[in-house]
């Protein structure tokens, strides 16, 4: 923010002076220079600087390691070249293994794999700081996630050197149940929320100060990953989730969990896919205002962030295609009464309390 800021005005005061040069140029008279340099210069408004962004949930991981494509271009709905306009400052990175590269879910090795491969994006792709919580203007902070750690059921010892490499974020199951808990994917409510092995490790990320995500989870699993956050008063989130009085599917909240997940002090990131916006036809604009005034409602705004879910093979909204639609999400959710103070909370000062403490 601080960069693009200071880039707009150095871009204005170089046009000014280039107007001042054309106007010494022409130099012919007093009035005319004068206008010409009234005249605002081709580029010289300096453009009103985008409201800060940090994503809970982009699946650039997935998308780089999976599916051949690179930090830098993406599919298209988060290429770097985009970020600075768009206000990105921040973003998630879940290391998430597919189904179809392991069907057992992921390993180690699937883990170590994944982690090399975004490092090295992560450096060969500029606007991208190595993970952590460090600040630098003008670059996007990057965070480490999982989506899917049933591996760490062997060994949650492991999660240490995994929150040391930078990972802010554990989501314990994707579309099925796995060795931690049940998922919201499962054909069949399973009777258990988390497992034993769940709940290790759910309490040793907790001694870790490290959030557990319940998107995906099943309600069950919600219900005890919360009761642990009361426990340890480490807050409980939902990276990527919508609400489920709007739109209703099992990846989605109801009130009372959006309510009890407030209640730790977590957030929920709306979500960007038609499927989790509306039912039956492709989500609007609108349809994304809608989840976070009842986010807002229900949650209170301090509680409500962005997690659009961007390279994960989302179906979004046509006015929120790619990141350059953050802009547009921010104006619509002013013109639908949110303070342009609780719209920046929502858009990154809440993601940045959970992720780096910053208040
Ligand atoms: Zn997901």
């Amino acid at each position: 923010m601080t960069f693009e800021s200071s880039t707009a005005r150095r871009g204005a005061s170089s046009s000014l002076r280039g107007g001042f040069r054309r106007a010494a140029l022409v130099g012919s008279g007093l009035a005319l220079a004068t206008l010409l340099v009234r005249l605002p210069a081709r580029g010289a408004e300096p453009k009103e600087r985008p409201i800060a962004v940090v994503d809970l949930h982009v699946d650039l991981p997935y998308r780089h390691n999976y599916r051949d494509g690179s930090f830098a271009e993406s599919s298209g709905q988060f290429p770097a070249r985009k970020l600075a306009r768009a206000g990105v400052v921040g973003v998630v990175l879940p290391l998430f293994v597919p189904k179809s590269h392991a069907p057992e879910g992921p390993r180690f090795s699937d883990f170590e794999t994944s982690y090399k491969g975004v490092l090295a994006e992560i450096r060969k792709t500029p606007p991208y700081l190595p993970p952590g919580c460090v600040e630098t203007p003008g670059r996007v902070r990057t965070f480490l996630a999982f989506e899917g750690a049933g591996a760490f059921a062997e060994d949650p010892k492991r999660l240490d050197e995994w929150v040391g490499r930078g990972v802010r974020s554990l989501g314990l199951v994707h579309t099925k149940a796995n060795a931690l808990a049940s998922s919201s994917g499962d054909a069949k409510p399973m009777p258990f929320g988390l497992t034993r092995a769940g709940k290790a490790l759910v309490e040793r990320a907790h001694r870790l100060r490290v959030p557990i995500d319940v998107s995906h989870a099943s309600d069950r699993a919600v219900e005890d990953v919360i009761e642990l956050s009361r426990r340890s008063g480490v807050p409980t989130i939902a990276t990527h989730s919508n609400a489920r009085a709007l739109a209703d599917h099992p990846r989605n909240l109801t009130d009372e969990q959006i309510r009890a997940i407030a209640s730790t002090g977590g957030v929920i990131g709306v979500n960007f896919h038609s499927r989790f916006l509306a039912s039956g036809r492709r989500a609007t604009l609108a349809d994304v205002v809608a989840h976070v005034l009842h986010l807002v409602k229900v949650a209170g705004v301090q509680h409500v962030a962005i997690g659009s879910d961007f390279e994960g093979d989302i179906n979004p909204p046509a006015e929120l295609a790619d990141v350059g639609g953050f802009p547009r999400l921010a104006s619509a959710l002013e013109r639908a009464g949110l303070s342009r103070d609780d719209v920046r909370r929502i858009f990154s000062r809440n993601a940045l309390r959970i992720l780096c403490g910053e208040k």
